[in-house]
């Protein structure tokens, strides 16, 4: 205590005029400060040096249990501030020269401001304000660093020193009003952000009794203002550091208690990214690719660094297109899934991929970015093509199965239709007695003989010959058939001694024997089915005259199952045999069933209700279609009109499939109008399907003429599959375009079905005419309709054809279709 010491005062002016205080020596002053000569042991240093332990004690608390993350580094910075502030105050109250005290302060206000910036950045991140207050936290650390360095070097924030009944105190120069003014405004903000966080954040959640116990905690820190007060001049009590403890401890309770930020998706973000299954695309307006994770750039085959800032097309291909993009993310469905092919920039094998978009809007609204999850369904779709290769073919045998086999018989039609060259002969072996097999030995024997015999044709056929299972005891195979049949009748005959060859079976042996109708391609078939029905006659013949040899069908034979049938069909128009069921046509833009396509049946007095497939052919053939068509549409006129009864259902018309046979006579027109006005409809209540080419036909553009008209619309059926001549479509008298199915499943297997249907609407918007998609079998075909823009649909996911009482059924309770579309439309539902 002996040292000298300056005047006290209460005026700072005084003091700057100081020689040792207006411009100090730091070096000087910095070995003052540390003699221990200027020390002598005062009690009320113990309070500050507890107060420095205490802090010390919350920080290690806080960064033991959370040592490493941001908010955790933030406050161990500003809580090592507080504790060396705490430190250097009660060295202040050791002191006792009043240079030593004036240096103490200047160092300790070092500390002190830059506290400040990193509380506030802590504050920031606990009220999640950081993005907002991103620039004022970089002016307060600049704020910050400015007044650290202008403190320890310039009189201008401690100026002097001045004596309090309990020891000296610093004293503010030029920049302390400023200072005190800064962090009053900056512990202001605090609070404001902690009420409007307060405000946001959901009743009862951790995230509010943390906010609430953090505005506490910073109130109380506000009291730690009574330092500078002090050194402004105004006499407080120096009691700063209990606050300031007081803040530590409850910053590190909210910690205990809540941890210091809540887990929320955005803090997961990232995490998220890596970890999430798909490859994650977030691209901004432009389709600009921002942020990709991981499994993309594995996906694609490039670095992340080279798929980031370029557009998104060059990594993924044309269904990244911005418009593309725009036009998926529209409806913001995630479960609207675009599918597409990718070609990896690394050279490995192309993938199936099904991408969903959805779009991020800002406050306005505004699109600012899209995100996008992209799968890979490679191994699903190949899954999805061997089950439907499986479906073509038989358990059993493995061979191909009856549908398969026709596929290709139909192909083999077509192909030999006016060439000599393509001829060909289908064979349908029957094995006779395998029925007797069946019930003396059990069907394991059966299914024995089956496999072997599938075996031995296999051996027997040469590699250009395709044999299939066509039935229970039938197989069928198609051969081409040279000039020579002979050359045919020889290798059948080696077919049927090997099949008459005995089998060894567990402990029986077995004398095998087949039938086998052979229908040569020579006959002019319509299609596959034809000629495997003509060498089923052919083979019934072998069967009854006793089995076990060849037979050729000849004309004689086919006109005598023609004239069968025939007959049979002139007694079902008389006998009025037919029955008309009716399939749903949905409009997603009316919300409800706007429609329905009549579809004949026949009901037959033995073989029960056939389809179409099994007798247009032959109506078609023999002109008994005009009759058919004629008694189809008078029914569908009659029933329509019960159909309109139901309530809102007033507008509901009917579309009726009609041959070229029954569209040619000239008056056709003049008496569809008449019997559409019998029945008081408006002629837009029905429609008429053809072909595209029946349309083209002469006779049949007047008819069509004459029908637009009247007011009845044409609707091109199965269109796209006779490969219209786009040029004519736009002077037929037509206004509707049916796209066919095949186009719909092409499109569901992922084999550009799409793009013929965008094609096809895209033709029919050009040329005004309205689009009917047929054949949506399933959600997801019905889906990919809508959302290539398909408005009008008829599929069996919304309703299989119906006969009319189940039709009366539906439009009473129509909520189970309705709820069809629903789905469709607005996958939420
Ligand atoms: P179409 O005019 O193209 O009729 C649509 C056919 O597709 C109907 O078969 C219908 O049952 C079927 N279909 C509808 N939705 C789906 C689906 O989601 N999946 C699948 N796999 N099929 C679906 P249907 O009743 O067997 O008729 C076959 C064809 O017979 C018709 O094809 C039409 O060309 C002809 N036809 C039917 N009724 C008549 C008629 O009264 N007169 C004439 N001339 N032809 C008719
Ligand atoms: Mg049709
Ligand atoms: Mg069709």
């Amino acid at each position: 205590m002996n040292h000298p010491r300056l005047e006290p005062s209460g005026a700072a002016a005084a003091n700057m005029h100081d020689p040792r205080l207006a411009s100090p020596e730091p070096t000087l002053l910095l070995v003052d400060v540390l003699d221990t000569a200027h020390y002598s042991w005062n009690p009320a240093a113990l309070p500050y040096l507890l107060v420095a332990a205490g802090i010390l004690a919350t920080t290690l608390f806080v960064w033991h249990r959370d040592p490493d993350t941001r908010v955790s580094r933030l406050h161990a910075g500003f809580s090592l501030m507080f504790v060396l502030w705490a430190l250097g105050r009660g060295l202040l109250r050791l002191a006792d020269d009043p240079t030593v005290v004036v240096m103490l302060a200047r160092m300790f206000y070092v500390l002190v401001s830059l506290a400040i910036p990193l509380l506030f950045s802590f504050s920031c991140v606990l009220t999640r304000n950081e993005t907002r207050r991103a620039h004022l936290i970089r002016f307060n650390w600049c704020a910050g660093v400015i007044l650290a360095f202008l403190s320890i070097t310039t009189p201008w924030l401690i100026a002097s020193w001045q004596e309090m009944p309990w020891g000296m105190e610093p004293w503010h120069g030029i920049l302390g009003m400023p200072y005190l003014i800064w962090i009053g405004l900056l512990l202001a903000l605090v609070l404001f952000d902690i009420g409007r966080a307060l405000r946001d954040a959901p009743a009862h959640s951790s995230e509010r009794s943390r906010l609430r116990w953090y505005g506490v905690a910073v109130g109380i820190l506000g009291l730690a203002g009574s330092d500078l007060l002090l050194a402004s001049g105004i006499p407080v009590l120096p009691i700063a550091a209990l606050p300031v403890l007081a803040f530590s401890i409850i910053t590190a309770w909210i910690h205990h208690r809540y941890g210091l930020v809540e887990v929320t998706t955005k803090l997961a973000a990232d995490k998220m990214a890596a970890l999430i299954q798909h490859a994650l695309v977030i691209m901004d307006a432009e389709a600009t690719v921002q942020v990709v994770n991981q499994r993309t750039a594995r996906l694609v085959g490039l670095p992340v660094d080279q798929i980031v800032g370029r557009p998104a097309h060059e990594s993924f291909g044309d269904a990244f297109l911005p418009d593309n993009i725009e036009r998926l993310a529209q409806d913001d469905h995630a479960d609207v899934e675009k599918e597409f092919i990718l070609r990896p920039r690394d050279g490995s094998a192309a993938r199936d991929l099904s991408a969903s978009f959805v779009s991020i809007r800002d406050g306005r609204q505004r699109v600012v970015a899209f995100l996008s999850l992209v799968r890979d369904v490679t191994a699903e779709r190949k899954r999805q093509q061997a089950r439907l290769a499986e479906g073509l073919r038989d358990n059993l045998t493995q061979l191909p199965n009856r549908s398969m086999f026709l596929g290709l018989l139909d192909a083999a039609v077509k192909q030999a239709r006016g060439s000599q060259d393509h001829g060909f002969a289908t064979c349908l072996i029957g094995l006779d007695r395998l029925r007797v097999i069946n019930e003396d030995l059990g069907y394991a024997a059966g299914d024995q003989v089956i496999s072997a015999t599938a075996d031995r044709l296999r051996r027997v056929l040469s590699a250009s010959d395709t044999v299939a299972r066509v039935g229970g005891d039938e197989f069928a195979l198609l051969m081409t058939l040279d000039a020579d049949p002979k050359q045919l009748d020889r290798q059948l005959e080696v077919i049927t001694d090997t099949l008459r060859r005995p089998l060894k079976l567990d402990d029986h042996e077995v004398f095998p024997s087949a039938s086998i109708g052979v229908a040569s391609s020579a006959l002019n078939f319509n299609s596959g089915s034809d000629a495997l029905r003509s060498a089923s006659i052919a083979m019934f013949k072998v069967k009854e005259s006793g089995g076990g040899d060849i037979r050729w069908i000849s004309a004689d034979d086919m006109g005598g199952q023609r004239t069968r049938l025939e007959a049979e069909l002139r007694r079902a128009i008389d006998e009025r045999q037919f029955e008309v069921h009716y399939q749903p046509v949905v409009s997603f833009k009316a919300g409800d069933v706007v429609g329905f396509e009549a579809l004949v049946r026949w009901r037959h007095p033995e073989k029960g209700l056939l389809g179409p497939v099994e007798f247009i052919e032959y109506a078609e053939q023999s002109g008994l279609i005009a009759a058919i068509d004629r008694q189809v549409l008078e029914q569908a006129c009659i029933d329509l009109v019960g159909f309109r009864r139901h309530a809102g259902f007033e507008r509901l018309s009917v579309s009726v499939n009609m041959a070229e046979e029954e569209l040619r006579p000239e008056d056709f027109a003049q008496r569809v109008s008449a019997l559409v006005a019998e029945n008081g409809l408006p002629n837009q209540a029905v429609r008429l399907e053809l072909l595209e080419r029946v349309a083209l036909t002469g006779q049949v553009r007047k008819t069509l003429a004459q029908l637009q008209r009247a007011g009845i619309d044409v609707c091109i059926d199965d269109f796209g599959t006779g490969f219209s001549s786009l040029s004519r479509l736009h002077e037929l008298p037509i206004s509707v375009l049916k796209i066919d199915r095949s186009f719909v499943k092409a499109m569901a297997l992922g084999e550009g079905g799409e793009k013929i249907i965008s094609s096809i609407l895209a033709l029919a918007d050009n040329l005004e005419l309205a689009v009917v998609a047929e054949g949506a079998g399933t959600e997801r075909e019905a889906r990919q309709l809508h959302d290539l823009g398909c408005d009008v649909i008829q599929g069996f996911y919304f309703a299989r054809p119906m006969p009319a009482d189940r039709v009366h059924a539906m439009l009473r309770e129509p909520a189970a279709i309705r709820q069809r579309m629903a789905v469709i439309a607005d996958p939420a539902s």
